[in-house]
């Protein structure tokens, strides 16, 4: 396999912004600097955060926690919007394959008391969080794998659905004439729905999602199933979640770090900015690549920070609909 080639590309323009004061303004940190203070964003619960622009997802999630429903069914039903989104070429079903074809899911989910489960490499099955829930609900264990995770899924009433869209399909064997793999910063082959919420009741959950890198090598796993890296929730501090190349955020345990941060008394934002630092202080290459974390703490307020300019999420909570909110980010 050749060298990754990465292209830096910012999508998502000003359009579409909601306007201040509830937009973050784009930060020029310069690597190293202190990082900036930052006022919340939003405070209260309940309220839904998600990582991209996926006002769909948020809304699910806001209409279950408006109805008193739990964090833990406003995660996995808001993520489940994505994952049914055959236009969503990162998630779920529409999803774009690995390089020999296959189309393989990743996802987690952990609630407010720390339970949590996980599938990897799961095909043929449109909703791996669903899959995910079961494991932490109905097994012994927190992550099944592969052609165990699928048959658990039947074995639990979840249907074989093809997940391998025509247009995807069409994609990879357009790719197939170069065969590199080139991740590309922000846009369409690879990202993550990350989603955190606080119910009427201030407990909370999340979910991760992601079809992985496109055109991946087979059985290639990222960070988004991993509970720690892709997700982390702690009940007694606030959650986090991440976006961008998995394996730098598994190298740093990310959302793990995010949520200590806060425990010892960072904001949500301050925790996220340190998160990236972290991953880049080691790493020569973070021009190349974006990752981005969202967290949230127990009052509701909400942070976010990626590595390049074009990383966006939105929030749902009693003052609105924002978004997507640009985060902000160090410019290298
Ligand atoms: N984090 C995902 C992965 O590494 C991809 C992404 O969010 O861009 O599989």
């Amino acid at each position: 396999m050749q060298r990754r080639k990465f292209l830096k590309k910012s999508t998502l323009s000003s359009a579409g912004l909601v306007a201040a004061p509830f937009v973050a303004s784009a930060g020029s940190l310069s690597t190293g600097a202190k990082p900036k203070a930052h006022t919340a964003l939003f405070e209260g619960y309940p309220m839904v955060i998600a990582t991209w622009d996926v006002p769909n997802a948020t809304a699910k999630a806001w209409e279950i926690l408006e109805n008193n429903g739990s964090s833990l069914d406003a995660v996995e039903q808001g993520v489940m919007v994505e994952e049914s989104d055959v236009d969503n070429q990162t998630v779920g079903k529409g999803g774009r394959p690995d390089r020999d074809g296959h189309v393989t899911l990743d996802a987690c989910i952990m609630d407010k008391d720390g339970n949590c489960g996980a599938v990897v490499c799961l095909q043929n099955i449109e909703h791996p969080v669903s899959v995910a829930r079961k494991v932490m609900e109905d097994t012994p264990h927190v992550m099944l794998a592969g052609k165990g995770a699928e048959q658990f899924a039947y074995e639990k009433g979840f249907e074989k659905t093809e997940l391998l869209t025509e247009k995807s399909r069409k994609e990879w064997l357009a790719w197939q004439e170069t065969s590199r793999y080139e991740p590309v910063i922000n846009i369409e082959n690879h990202d993550t729905i990350g989603m955190l919420c606080l119910d009427a009741q201030g407990d909370i959950a999340g979910a991760c999602t992601t079809s992985g890198m496109a055109y991946k090598m087979a059985g290639r796993v990222g960070d988004s199933p991993i509970i720690g890296a892709g997700l982390f929730i702690d009940n007694e501090v606030g959650g986090a979640t991440a976006t961008g190349v998995g394996e730098e955020v598994v190298r740093t345990v990310g959302s793990f770090l995010i949520v200590e941060l806060m425990r010892q008394g960072k904001s949500p934002q301050e925790a996220c900015e340190e998160g990236v630092r972290r991953i880049i202080a080691k790493n020569p290459d973070y021009k190349d690549f974006q990752v981005g974390f969202i967290a949230v703490n127990k009052k509701g307020e909400t942070g976010a920070f990626c590595i390049h300019p074009g990383f966006s999420y939105r929030v749902y909570n009693r003052k609105g609909h924002f978004n997507p909110v640009s985060a902000t980010y160090i410019t290298p």
